[in-house]
This record gives structure tokens, C-alpha cells and sequence, in this order.
């Protein structure tokens, strides 16, 4: 993790450029003037951009295919190949994604491309490349899986900033280097002045390199530009992380200060944050600036190292000290602020609620689940979030933390750090309610000025409670980014979307008409909307009472749940809101939970309502009334009697596990959230999954992870993780472990191991859904029979046979 990186030329066009290497431009300013200079700096730009220059912005898909098409038409009689003519566009359906549009057999035919972090970039089951230049390279050189070869390119314009891996050394970068800064600021001031976020031939922006170069005057005036102080670079680093790695703490006061950078950004190759490259290097002045400014000194990396791992390792003995507990900083939040010993999840959630759950306020509470935890319950976009604390042994010491994020010395401190920085919170603490129940607002200044003396706070009282017909149900208290499943909701955008629909999400409201028509409609007057069930990935599940009008004055009203959405959510998640909703009024069993129909003003999916919510939360809050015979052995029947239902529907579901189980009552539990679920194509055995995404790795069979491929002997793996959890009362699956720890714990042979009160035999069919080789998993037919008619089981077959068929 040393610049070599940096040393190291990347073979592309941009590599040994003549003129990068001699051109200097305070000495050219002498024979010419800078429009000249910029003139031709721009135009030699362009022209070495022209191979790439295949971006056409933001245009609609018949947009695309009309611009191909006249390209086709102009290549006709030429004799040139007709095949792989294409373009880039942005997505419609997703601010970060691209996609290819391109010609086949005088067809168009479109591929999403998915931006898979930070500027990494992936086609369907292609590689992941850094950059889309390279992506594009990628499949000029032969079609590899995708329908032809990309031969040539409709002129547009080269890739937006933020997409490229580098580009060309401009003038901007040039002077930069240099360090003059009367020539630096005439280039900022002028009209020609090159976009000043564009990576050079290394693919670093002018801001990193005036870090890494210790220009402080410099930095300023490219972040008063509007450098993006949170670029990266190709080893995905920010300009803080360079200025901490080449020791130049000025720079770190005035990106922090003035810019406004956060510490805690992380490379996504490595996990460090800029106090890990500041020890790594032993550079002390930049350590003691970045805890001045509050950085936590405890940060983990991908592999858990801290700054003090580093430091040791590399025997920096000047920066050990620095960086070793006690932290001597003065916290200046008390416990009576926020902390509520005797609260559960559902009496924090209704103080939450009295207070209209404001954004970023919390509380903190005792973990139910385990004795020595705490959590906070934290309020984002009207929803709570629960985040467990947990506390460990590092060094002989005890120390607090939330999943992956730092180690503190105790919650004091670990709560003081969240309210400066989100650090992968769903948002910063902004606000608490304190120990009498009443409100506290913090106070950034307070926080952030560490001379401040006034330890005066805002208090006020609650607001009048919002009336509430039935108690909400909590949500579940998963942590951060142990659990892909459950990760938090992506951190705020840094220019927060607007009220107004965005011209794609306007685009997609059209386009959703069009597959509307396919569903039930039910009217918005026959529905009424509830109080909220819980959180689903694109906003709210409501209850609501859907009033079926059968003839005139007689009506049934039936009680429904309503999966509601963000509005920000609707543009790049219709696709898949519209394939769950498909596949869901498809199916009709006693086990599965049913769509009713649409409503499409506000938009909401109407439901079948399963009163007693997620089989999750249910377990582990009646841990102690629930027997694993009778209940457990039914609700494994049931569930497996469902997935046979779906394979005979031939739906893969791809996300079975407790948390989508609701249970209806002890006699009965149905499956939902088919949000990853898709038909599965037979022909082909596996459903390959298309796009990368959110995917819940822990109850995924290598084969899914590996190969990305999805069957019904996947989600017999699936259903083994679901028992697990049955049997262990909602534990977490493979604990706090990664998922790629996971993967090579699978990999090695090894298994979850038997819950305490699990059977003997039901542990054994885990073990058989978790056999390597898929044919050797039973099929949910085999489960099903297995859980309903065992001998050990026989219990659960008179409950089956005793219940009354409501269907
Ligand atoms: P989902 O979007 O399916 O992940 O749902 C999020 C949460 O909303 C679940 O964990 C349940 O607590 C609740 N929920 C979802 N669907 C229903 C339903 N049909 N009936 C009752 N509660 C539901």
C-alpha cells in the first residue's frame, strides 16, 4: 500500500504523452498567451479522447436506437460490418448505472451496466473493471458472452468524470504540479478552464495531486472551484488520504476545514481511512491533525487492522503513543443525553414516535438480545433504524463498536463520533431524547469547535403524540454491513434528491402504465391506509383496510397490508417492484402470501395482511413460547410445502430466509418479499442473475456467489440457513462474520453448527441442504415430506389435518 501505484504507468492512450512530460506552463505563459495554451490544450485533449468519445448522456432508449439506426444506414454500401455499432447512455432507471446500446442483425438491443462500487463497473457476468474506458476495451476485443463484439462507435462525447479511470494530462493538471500559484488560479478563472474534477493519465484529479504535492494555497483554490474533495483515485483514495500519506498536515487542516472532508471515507480496495495511511507511513503531525479533528482513533480496515496494527507493524515508535487507548480527548455528551436502561424496542419506538421520529433523532437503549450490548434506535426518513453496539476485547481493553465501524473505549465516546460523522449510520445523531423524555438537539458547533465552552443544549417537550391504532411493529435490530442483507440504506446523497420526479423517474411513471394494465387495479378510495408494519427496501409496509364493493350497498371490507414507496426509491427500483408484483399475483397457495391487486395513486402493492409480521422479529420475541415440536417442525413443513408450490411455478426465489416468512399465526406461517425472486428458464437449469445488487450471501450456496447462477437446489440451501434460524431463535447466521469469510468457511468444508435445541435429525437435513454438490441436496418435496410426516414429527401432521382450510 505504498505510491508505487502511482509510479506505475497504466498502458493506456494517454500513457507517455510527449507533451505531459515536457510542456511547462508558467514558462510557455512567457512565448503564448492562455487562451492560446488552453486552445490547444483543449483540442489535443479531444482528440486523444476521440477513441473513447462514445457517451451519449442521458437519452432515452428510442433515442438510442434511432441515432444506431442512422448510423447503420450511413454505413450501408461501405461495406463495413453492420453488426456491433453502439453507443453509452446513462440508465434511465438508476443515476449511477450505464448502459450499452448496440447492433445486431439490424436489431438494437440494450445491456445495463452496473456500476458495482465507486466507480467499478460490470456487464451481466462479465469481469468488474475500474473505469468504463475499460469495460468498453473490454468487449471491443471480442464479444465475451455479450450478443457481438462492439466494432465502432456513434460519435459523442467522452464519459463523465466520475466513470473514467483516467483521462488526459490537461493544463489544469500541469500547472498543478508545477505549483505556481498565480498560473493555477488564472487557469481556474478562465473561460477555458478544463472541468476541474477530470482525472489526468494516472487517474488522479488536480486535488489529488495538489495534496499529495502539499499545495495547500493551491488545494483551496481548486476545492473554491468546486474540486470534489471525496474523488478517488485508482487506488481508491481521496485527497486526504494523499495528503496523510505524503505528511502534509497543512493540507489535511484546510481539506477538513474548508473542504469539509471526512475522515472516515474509506478506500473501497482496502477499507483504510486516511489515519491508516498516516500510520502506515509514520507520519505523526498528520495523525495528531486528523484526531484533532475528531477522526476516531480506532478505525477497522477491510481485514480489521487499525491504525495501530499499522503502526506497530511498520515500528512507527513515534506515532504508537498517539495512537494508543486511552483517548485522552474530552467527550462532552453524557449518558443522561440519550441512554433509557429500562426501555425495550417497542416503548423506544413509540418515544421515538412522540417526537414524529424526526430526522437523526435517537436514543439509546439495552440490547434485548444480549445482555452486554446496547443499541441505538435512530430515526431516518421517518423509519426507525436499530443499531447494535457491541463490545469485545481488543488489546486487553474492552471496546464498543458498531459492526465494521471503530473500536471505542466506551459509548461516551462512540456516540460523540456519530454525531460528527455518519461514518455508515443511515445518518448522522442529530438529536436525542434524554433520560426524562425530553428532546435534545445537537449542536454541530458544540461538536465540531473544540474550544467551545458553552455546554448549554436545546431542550424541548415532546410533541403531541401521533395517534397510533396499533402498536408498531419494531423493526429488525440488524446491524450495519455485517449482514448484506441488511444493510442500512445508502448514506444521504450529498445534493438530497429533489420533491419534484426526476425526468427518469417521470419517464419510468410512463413506462409503468403501460405495464399496469396487467395487474388488478383497486382504487385509492377503497383503501385506507394504517399505521406502519414495518420497513421494506423501498419504503413503508402499512396496514390498511381494502373495502371491496361486491353489488350496489354491499361491500366486504378485509384487512390488507400496503407495501408503500419512496418516491426516490420508485426510478430505479420499478423493475423489480413490477417483477415482484408479477410474479406474486401468479401464485395462489395457503402458504404463500397473496397480491390483491395495485393501487396506483399513491402506488402501493395491496396484500394479503399477515398479522404477527416477520417470522424473524416473532421468534426471538417469543423465544420462550415457542416449542420447536410442535411449531417449529410445522412452520418448516409449511414453508417447504410453499417452495414446492413455487417450483412447480417455476420461480426460484432467491431470497428465502426467516425474515421473509410472516407468520399468520402459530398454526400458520407464508412465505413473501419476492423482490429477487424470477422465473426460472428451464432450459437453461440456472437462472443467471443479471445485475449485481444487494445480495443476502449468508443464505446463499457457492454456486450463487460463485457463479451467480440461482435453482430450486439453491433455495434448498436457503431453506436450510431459514431452519437454522428457526431453531436458534432468530440468531444471526455465521455471527458477525463477512461474506467472504463466509464463502471460504463454506469453501473449507465447514457448517454452521447445530442450534442448542435443535434435533439430531432435523440438524442432519441442514446438513443435506448444505451439501456442495447440488444434486445431493434434497428437493422441497423430500423437505416437505420430511417435516410432515416423520415419525418424529408425527404431531404435525394432526395439527395439519386438524386445521380448518381457510382458503
Ligand atoms: P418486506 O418489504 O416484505 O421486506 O416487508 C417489511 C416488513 O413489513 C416485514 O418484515 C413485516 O414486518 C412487514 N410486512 C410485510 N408484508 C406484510 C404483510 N403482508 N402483512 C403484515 N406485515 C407485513
Amino acid at each position: 500500500m505504498d505510491d508505487s501505484f502511482d509510479e506505475e504507468r497504466y498502458d493506456s492512450v494517454y500513457a507517455n504523452d510527449p507533451v505531459s512530460e515536457f510542456l511547462n506552463v508558467t514558462e510557455s505563459l512567457r512565448i503564448q498567451s492562455l487562451d492560446q495554451l488552453l486552445e490547444e490544450d483543449k483540442r489535443t485533449n479531444a482528440q486523444k479522447d476521440d477513441p473513447i468519445a462514445w457517451y451519449h448522456g442521458k437519452i432515452p432508449r428510442e433515442a438510442a436506437e434511432s441515432i444506431l439506426k442512422e448510423g447503420l444506414a450511413s454505413l450501408q454500401g461501405t461495406g463495413a460490418d453492420s453488426n456491433g455499432l453502439y453507443l453509452i447512455r446513462d440508465s434511465t432507471s438508476s443515476d449511477k448505472d450505464f448502459v450499452v446500446s448496440v447492433t445486431h442483425d439490424a436489431k438494437v438491443f440494450h445491456f445495463q451496466i452496473k456500476e458495482v462500487f465507486d466507480g467499478h463497473y460490470k456487464l451481466d457476468e462479465g469481469p468488474t473493471t475500474q473505469g468504463l474506458e475499460k469495460l468498453v476495451a473490454f468487449y471491443e476485443n471480442g464479444a465475451n458472452g455479450l450478443i457481438t463484439k462492439l466494432t465502432r462507435h456513434c460519435k459523442g462525447s467522452p464519459p463523465p468524470d466520475r466513470a473514467r479511470l483516467n483521462g488526459p494530462t490537461n493544463l489544469l493538471h500541469r500547472a498543478v504540479m508545477e505549483g505556481n500559484e498565480d498560473t493555477v488560479a488564472s487557469i481556474l478563472q478562465h473561460r477555458l478552464c478544463p472541468p476541474v474534477n477530470a482525472k489526468n493519465e494516472l487517474g488522479t484529479t488536480a486535488l489529488h495531486d495538489a495534496s499529495k504535492y502539499g499545495k495547500a494555497v493551491i488545494a483551496r483554490l481548486l476545492i473554491d472551484k468546486g474540486a470534489d474533495v471525496h474523488a478517488k483515485d485508482r487506488a481508491g483514495f481521496t485527497p486526504l488520504h494523499r495528503a496523510c500519506s505524503a505528511n502534509y498536515a497543512d493540507v489535511v487542516t484546510l481539506l477538513i476545514k474548508h473542504g469539509k472532508a471526512d475522515p472516515q471515507i474509506r478506500s473501497p480496495k482496502t477499507g483504510w481511512v486516511a489515519l491508516h495511511e498516516a500510520a502506515m507511513k509514520g507520519n505523526a503531525d498528520c495523525i495528531k491533525k486528523l484526531l484533532q479533528f475528531f477522526a476516531p482513533m480506532m478505525p477497522r480496515a477491510d481485514d480489521g487492522q487499525t491504525p495501530l496494527d499499522l503502526a506497530s507493524r511498520y515500528n512507527r515508535q513515534d506515532c504508537i503513543p498517539l495512537l494508543r487507548f486511552p483517548d485522552k480527548r474530552q467527550v462532552r455528551t453524557k449518558k443522561e443525553y440519550w441512554f433509557h436502561s429500562g426501555l425495550d424496542r417497542k416503548a423506544a419506538t413509540q418515544l421515538l414516535e412522540e417526537y414524529r421520529k424526526e430526522e437523526g433523532l435517537f436514543l439509546v437503549r439495552k440490547s434485548t438480545r444480549n445482555e452486554h450490548y446496547n443499541v441505538i434506535s435512530l430515526c431516518h426518513k421517518k423509519s426507525i433504524f436499530n443499531f447494535e453496539i457491541k463490545v469485545t476485547d481488543y488489546q486487553n481493553c474492552s471496546v464498543h463498536y458498531i459492526d465494521d465501524g471503530p473500536y471505542f473505549e466506551n459509548l461516551l465516546q462512540l456516540i460523540e463520533h456519530y454525531s460528527r460523522y455518519c461514518d455508515g449510520l443511515s445518518t448522522k445523531l442529530r438529536a436525542s431524547i434524554t433520560s426524562d423524555k425530553r428532546k435534545m438537539e445537537i449542536d454541530e458547533e458544540y461538536y465540531n469547535v473544540q474550544d467551545v465552552n458553552n455546554t448549554s443544549k436545546r431542550l424541548s417537550s415532546p410533541a403531541p403524540p401521533v395517534p397510533q391504532s396499533r402498536p408498531v411493529l419494531p423493526t429488525h435490530p440488524n446491524h450495519l454491513h455485517g449482514d448484506p442483507k441488511n444493510e442500512p440504506p445508502p448514506l444521504p446523497p450529498s445534493h438530497p434528491p429533489t420533491k419534484q420526479p426526476s425526468a427518469s423517474l417521470k419517464k419510468d411513471l410512463g413506462d409503468r402504465q403501460s405495464s399496469l394494465d396487467e395487474f388488478k387495479k383497486i382504487d385509492k378510495r377503497d383503501i385506507k391506509i394504517g399505521c406502519e408494519l414495518g420497513q421494506g427496501e423501498f419504503g413503508a409496509v402499512k396496514k390498511g383496510f381494502y373495502t371491496q364493493r361486491k353489488a350496489k350497498f354491499r361491500s366486504t371490507q378485509t384487512e390488507v397490508a400496503l407495501k408503500t414507496f419512496h418516491d426516490d426509491s420508485m426510478s430505479g427500483a420499478m423493475t423489480s417492484i413490477m417483477e415482484e408484483a408479477r410474479l406474486m399475483q401468479r401464485l395462489d397457495h395457503e402458504c404463500i402470501v397473496k397480491l390483491y391487486g395495485i393501487c396506483e395513486k399513491p402506488f402501493m402493492l395491496v396484500e394479503e395482511f399477515i398479522p404477527l409480521g416477520s417470522m424473524l422479529d416473532y421468534l426471538y420475541e417469543h423465544k420462550n413460547q415457542i416449542q420447536a415440536n410442535p411449531t417449529m417442525y410445522l412452520w418448516a413443513s409449511q414453508v417447504a410445502h410453499g417452495m414446492c408450490y413455487l417450483e412447480t411455478m417455476k420461480i426460484v426465489h432467491r431470497d428465502l430466509a426467516a425474515r421473509n416468512i410472516l407468520v399468520q399465526s402459530m398454526q400458520q406461517v407464508k412465505i413473501s418479499d419476492f423482490g429477487l425472486s424470477r422465473a426460472f428458464v428451464e432450459e437453461k437449469n440456472y437462472y443467471q442473475a443479471s445485475k449485481g445488487g444487494r445480495w443476502p450471501i449468508k443464505w446463499y450456496a457457492p454456486e450463487c456467489v460463485n457463479y451467480g447462477k440461482f435453482n430450486h437446489k439453491t433455495d434448498v440451501w436457503s431453506f436450510g440457513i431459514t431452519l437454522w434460524e428457526m431453531f436458534s431463535y432468530g440468531e444471526q447466521p455465521y455471527g458477525d462474520k463477512k461474506g467472504v469469510e463466509v464463502m471460504q468457511f463454506i469453501e473449507s468444508g465447514e457448517r454452521l453448527e447445530k442450534p442448542d435445541n435443535c434435533p439430531k435429525t432435523c440438524y442432519l437435513k441442514m446438513l443435506e441442504c448444505w451439501n456442495k454438490e447440488p444434486a445431493k441436496r434434497p428437493d422441497f418435496n423430500d423437505l416437505y415430506r420430511h417435516f410432515q410426516v416423520d415419525q418424529e414429527y408425527a404431531s404435525v401432521s394432526e395439527i395439519q389435518r386438524s386445521r380448518t382450510k381457510k382458503y
